[in-house]
């Protein structure tokens, strides 16, 4: 087949309107500090956060979804929901500087609380309800700050329907809710937590997090998201889920996302900067997969650099 017949009979393609980059906006750097396991990512401070912010409205990117790094951490992440707080602040920023890049805040509380878990603690448990109670407090906060869409990642029981009900009596009840639907307990998500700097002090995300092995609980999981009112989906990690974001493409009509995480980016990274790899058909490969199983969104680290055209691919 031609190169010509090959472009006209494509199925699927890849925008660079639909990738989301995440950026780490951290409240007490000057310079940005390299993520060591995430060759090419840096914690930003906040003005160079803004300036990413428009370079990457400038490339064509869709959006960007903001993770903070706050000054202080305690045992119930005030400074989750704080209206100065560090993404509460980027978030107003780049809202006023940009008008075309779609603004994703992720509301959880491992980056703010002093033990690293996802939530308010009784001992070494979460409490589920207090927890929930915290996140809608903290999606209010991000939707006053101007984000466009609130991402709660946290996997807590009921928290989509707790969020979209304080969403709505606080006046934001455009603000969608893209909800990790299926999270699962992965190990793809170390380089995330040197980056966050958000590595639990002891144990687990197990408690909440989807087994990887359970295939059917995830689908039931993200169906329970849809009744309680997320506008999307995600399946975080991406790659190794495939058949999971395969399933809720046929299963619902909902825009799906799907996250291709810190550890899917650093093992193309690290092969390619080895030279084992060569890294655009890679990326691309990866990325068309993720589109292909039913993802109309992609959150990840190769955002710009597709955008760019740095890493470019002709199937
Ligand atoms: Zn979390």
């Amino acid at each position: 087949m031609t190169a010509p017949l090959r472009r006209l009979v494509r199925e699927t393609h890849l925008h660079a309107s639909q990738l989301v980059q995440p950026l780490f906006v951290a409240e007490d750097l000057e310079q940005p500090r390299p993520v060591a396991s995430m060759p090419g990512i840096a914690q930003l401070p906040l003005e160079h956060a803004v300036r990413e912010a428009r370079e990457l409205e400038q490339l064509g990117v869709g959006g960007i979804i903001l993770f903070g790094i706050p000054h202080a951490k305690d045992e119930r992440a005030t400074s989750a929901w704080d209206e100065n707080g560090i993404v509460q602040r980027a978030v107003r920023a780049i809202r006023e500087t940009t008008s075309q890049l779609v603004i994703l805040t992720d509301v959880c509380l491992c980056e703010y609380t002093s033990h690293g878990h996802c939530g308010i603690l009784q001992g070494e448990r979460i409490l589920n309800d207090a927890t929930v109670e915290v996140l809608a407090r903290v999606a209010v906060s991000h939707a006053r700050a101007g984000a466009d869409i609130v991402a709660p990642s946290d996997m807590m029981d009921g928290r989509v329907a707790a969020i979209r009900e304080a969403l709505d009596s606080e006046g934001f009840a455009e603000v969608p809710i893209l909800a990790y639907s299926a999270k699962f307990a992965s190990a793809f998500y170390g380089p995330f937590r040197d980056a966050a700097q958000s590595t639990p002090a002891f144990g687990d995300l197990k408690s909440h997090q989807l087994p990887p092995t359970n295939f059917r609980e995830a689908i039931r999981d993200a169906l329970t998201d849809i009744e309680e009112g997320a506008d999307m989906l995600m399946v975080k990690p991406a790659l190794p889920y495939l058949d999971v974001l395969r399933e809720l493409r046929i299963r619902t009509e909902m825009p799906l996302a799907a996250f291709q995480v810190s550890g899917e980016y650093a093992m193309l990274k690290a092969a390619a900067l080895e030279g084992w790899l060569e890294e655009s058909r890679a990326v691309w490969e990866s990325l068309i997969a993720i589109r292909r199983a039913g993802a109309d969104v992609i959150l990840t680290y190769y955002a710009k650099e597709i955008a760019s055209g740095k890493l470019h691919y002709e199937f």
